[in-house]
C-alpha cells in the first residue's frame, strides 16, 4: 500500500475501522461482531520455480476471511506490492461484498507477490501453475470450498493456467473447471465477465442518478449525460467503466490519470482510442486526443462532478482529500479512500459509493459463472428460441389484428431471445440496483449511519450475524 502520509492507518486497520463505525451502530453482542471481523486463517507459501538457469522463491498468500458461506471467493492479484496484510483487509472486504450483494460466498483473497512484466508468458505459466499446485493441495483452490477469480495483474489467462492445472489434478471431479472464475469463454468463462467490474459501476452510477435525495445531498442535477468525470486508471475495471459511462451514458471523461502521465480533454477523451494507443506501444505523450502531461498527482483534485478511482489502495489520502473537487467518487478499485480520509470527504459533503458496492460488479458475474460452470449449461441456451418464438406472435398479431406498424429495427431487436450478455448483464444491472436500495433502507431505518459507507457495512453486518446467529452461533 502507498500511503503518502505517516499518520495514516494500515489498509486493515482502515477497513477493521470502517467495520467498527457500522457494528457501533447494531445490537450484536462484542463477541458475535469480533468473530465476523477477523480473518480465519491466511496461508503464506514460498515456493521456487526453475527460471532462467536459477531457482527463484516466490511468495505468495491465501487468506480465508470468512467460511460462513463456501465456497469462499475472491480474486488473485500479482503485484510486488502483496503481502498478508493487504491479503487479509482484501479478504475482509470480499466477505462484505459478497453478502452485500446476496452472493452465497464467504470472503477469500490471494496474491503473488510478483511483478508480472518481469517474466515472459511462458515463464508466468509455469509460475501460475506452481501456485496453483500449491493451492489446490491444500484445497485454497476447490469448486466446493475456494474459487479464485482475476485481480490487479491476473485475468483471462492466469484464470485458464489455474483451471487446467487444477483439472489435472482432479479430472474425476466432474465440476473441476468451476474451481476458478474469470475463464476466457471458451474454456467455460462466461459472457460479460471481463467487462463485469466496469460494468456494475456504470449501474452503480445510472442507479445513484435516479435518487433525487441522493444527487441532492451531492449538489448534483440532471442526468448522467454530460457530468464530468475524473478516472484515475485505464486498466480493466477503469477503462470498461469509463468507455460504457462515456459511450452509452453520454458522461464525459475529461482527465484520465495513468502511470505514465495524464490525459486531458475538456471536451471529453475518447477512452477506445486512448486504451488502444496505450495497447499499441506508442509513447502517452505522442497521443492526440487530449493535452498529455507527466505524471501528476494534483490530477486527481481536477475539478469535476464524479471522480472515479479505478487503481490502487489508498490512492485519496490525507495528503489529498482536502483538494478533492469531486462531488461524487464511485470506489471502483478496493480500498481507493483511507479511513482519514473518508472522514475528511465526509465532512465536505462529498458523496461516496463504497467499494464494496461499487465494485462488486465482478464477483457479481464470477457467480453467474460459477453457476453455469455447475450447471453444465450455457444460459439462455433452453429459452432463447422459445422466446423469440412468443415474442414474433405477439408481434404478428399486433400487426395482423391490432392494426399496428413496428419499424424493421425494433422488430428484430425485441423479438430476438436473450442470450448469455443480455442475461448477464440484466442479472447484474438487477443486483447493483437492489443492493443500492438495501443500502438506502438502512440509512432509512438507521439515519444515524449517515453514509453510504457505513450502511453498506451495516447491511453486510447484519446479514452475516444473521446467518451465524441462525445455524446457534
Ligand atoms: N477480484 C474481484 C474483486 O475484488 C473479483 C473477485 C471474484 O470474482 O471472485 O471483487
Amino acid at each position: 500500500m502507498s500511503t503518502s502520509s505517516t499518520n495514516e492507518l494500515k489498509f486493515r486497520d482502515s477497513v477493521d475501522l470502517m467495520f467498527n463505525r457500522a457494528a457501533s451502530f447494531m445490537d450484536i453482542s462484542p463477541k458475535l461482531i469480533e468473530k465476523i471481523r477477523v480473518c480465519n486463517a491466511t496461508y503464506t507459501v514460498r515456493f521456487g520455480v526453475k527460471l532462467r538457469g536459477e531457482v527463484h522463491t516466490f511468495t505468495g498468500y491465501r487468506a480465508v476471511h470468512s467460511e460462513h458461506k463456501e465456497p469462499v471467493k475472491g480474486g488473485i492479484r500479482y503485484s510486488l506490492d502483496v503481502n498478508q496484510d493487504e491479503v487479509e483487509a482484501l479478504a475482509a472486504l470480499m466477505t462484505y461484498k459478497t453478502a452485500l450483494v446476496e452472493v452465497p460466498y464467504g470472503g477469500s483473497k490471494g496474491g503473488l507477490c510478483i511483478d508480472p512484466k518481469a517474466w515472459d508468458e511462458e515463464e508466468l505459466e509455469r509460475i501460475t501453475r506452481r501456485f496453483t499446485f500449491e493451492l489446490a493441495r491444500r484445497d485454497l483452490i476447490h469448486p466446493s470450498l475456494n474459487v479464485p477469480a482475476p485481480d490487479m495483474g491476473t485475468g483471462e489467462r492466469e484464470m485458464a493456467w489455474m483451471m487446467d492445472e487444477y483439472r489435472r489434478l482432479n479430472n474425476t471431479n466432474i465440476d473441476n473447471i468451476a474451481c476458478v472464475t474469470g475463464k476466457p469463454v471458451h474454456l467455460g468463462g462466461i459472457e460479460g465477465r471481463v467487462e463485469a467490474t466496469g460494468r456494475g459501476v456504470q449501474y452503480a452510477l445510472q442507479e445513484f442518478f435516479r435518487h433525487n435525495d441522493d444527487k441532492k445531498k451531492a449538489s448534483l442535477r440532471g442526468e448522467l449525460d454530460g457530468k464530468k468525470i475524473v478516472i484515475q486508471g485505464l486498466g480493466n475495471v477503469g477503462y470498461h467503466a469509463a468507455k460504457f459511462l462515456s459511450e452509452e451514458d453520454g458522461a464525459k471523461i475529461i482527465t484520465v490519470i495513468e502511470r505514465f502521465g495524464v490525459v486531458r480533454n475538456p471536451k471529453g477523451v475518447n477512452i477506445e482510442k486512448l486504451k488502444q494507443h496505450m495497447l499499441s506501444g506508442e509513447p502517452l505523450a505522442d497521443f492526440q486526443g487530449g493535452t498529455v502531461t507527466n505524471p501528476d498527482p494534483t490530477a486527481i483534485c481536477d475539478a469535476c462532478d464524479i471522480l472515479i478511482p479505478a487503481a490502487m489502495e489508498a490512492a485519496i489520502n490525507m495528503d489529498n482529500a482536502h483538494s478533492i473537487k469531486a462531488k461524487v467518487i464511485v470506489e471502483a478499485a478496493n480500498g481507493p479512500v483511507t479511513a482519514k480520509a473518508d472522514k475528511i470527504l465526509r465532512d465536505k459533503g462529498v458523496f461516496i459509493i463504497p467499494d464494496m458496492y461499487a465494485n462488486a460488479g465482478g464477483v457479481t458475474v464470477s457467480y453467474f459463472e460459477w453457476v453455469k460452470n455447475i450447471g453444465h449449461i450455457r444460459f439462455g441456451r433452453l429459452q432463447r428460441r422459445n422466446q423469440e418464438a412468443k415474442n414474433r406472435e405477439l408481434i404478428e398479431a399486433l400487426e395482423t389484428q391490432g392494426g399496428l406498424k413496428f419499424t424493421k429495427s425494433f422488430k428484430s431487436g425485441f423479438i430476438e431471445g436473450a442470450n448469455e450478455i443480455d442475461l448477464v448483464r440484466a442479472g447484474l444491472d438487477d443486483t447493483m440496483r437492489g443492493a443500492y436500495g438495501n443500502i438506502k433502507a438502512a440509512l432509512i431505518a438507521k439515519p444515524e449511519l449517515e453514509d453510504m459507507r457505513t450502511a453498506a457495512f451495516y447491511v453486510a453486518i447484519s446479514d452475516i450475524a444473521l446467518h451465524y446467529r441462525s445455524i446457534g452461533l
